[in-house]
């Protein structure tokens, strides 16, 4: 299983999750020639695609969900509160799922987990494939053992860390925005993030970890793989991660062979 993340954070969130057998689109954030252009490049065409997943309403995971799947014929798959708020027309196909439930989506098993997060229904998943599995959770206030349970077997974690509580507080935002923010439904900072990390740990597995959805007024990628790689070597696991990211605004990031992340140069200048 190969998972590219194309973009992360509020300008836009798309990862493409692909094996030999079939591809699917988690969240669609990005204009539809930028999406299109960065399957092309990775050799995914939209035919191969077995679904469009959606993590919750927000417009920076939305953005060509629609679009993309009435085009090319490929089912929306979001639970029944996202899609409601999607307003999604009756000519495109949709498959309900439903957090706990797992799913079968050509090679691909889903499992959604509930998040904490000021949307209609929005969640994380568990995606299994080729015998690997991801787990991605962006845009959540708080985690809780579900989650934990959702990334038991992940090779690779796909964790939002958002801000740094520091750096929130001191920003440009109104104090509305800042308190919707560090509130329990709604981003994860980073120190809330390595903690996450070091409790996943706690199983002894070795694990890939991904940081996402930074914030651009208050993270960078130093500082939250700071705080995070702080977190883990206070709880003495960091050893259990065999490499930590912190995914770029725009800029294609690739796991897959030998469990090994790597950045490609997809965007046009
Ligand atoms: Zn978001
Ligand atoms: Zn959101």
């Amino acid at each position: 299983m190969r998972v590219a993340a194309f973009a992360s954070g509020s300008s836009g969130n798309v990862t493409l999750i692909s094996t030999p057998e079939g591809a699917l689109l988690y969240d669609a954030g990005l204009p539809q020639r930028a999406i299109l252009a960065q399957c092309v490049a990775l050799g995914v065409t939209m035919d191969q695609l077995h679904g469009i997943v959606v993590s919750h309403e927000h417009t920076d995971h939305i953005t060509s969900a629609v679009a993309l799947a009435k085009r090319y014929n490929i089912p929306l798959v979001a639970t029944a509160g996202t899609l409601q708020a999607l307003h999604v027309p009756d000519t495109v196909a949709t498959m309900v799922c439903c957090a706990g439930r797992a799913l079968q989506l050509g090679p691909f098993t889903l499992l959604p987990v509930r998040v904490s997060h000021d949307a209609r229904e929005p969640v994380g998943m568990s995606i299994r494939a080729a015998g690997s599995s991801v787990t991605i959770a962006t845009d959540l206030g708080d985690w809780d053992d579900a989650l934990l349970e959702a990334c038991s077997d992940a090779d690779l974690v796909v964790i939002e860390s958002n801000h740094e509580r520091e750096h929130l507080m001191q920003c440009g935002y109104s104090a509305s925005l800042k308190q919707r923010i560090a509130s329990r439904t709604g981003h994860l900072d980073n120190v809330q993030a390595g903690n996450f990390l070091a409790a996943l740990a706690a199983d002894g597995k070795t694990r890939t970890a991904w940081l996402a959805h930074l914030s651009q007024e208050a993270n960078t990628a130093a500082v939250a793989l700071r705080s995070v790689t702080a977190v883990l070597r206070y709880h003495q696991r960091e050893a259990l991660y065999r490499s930590i990211i912190a995914l770029p605004r725009q800029k294609t990031i690739v796991w897959g062979e030998a469990q090994r992340s790597v950045q490609l140069n997809l965007w046009a200048e």
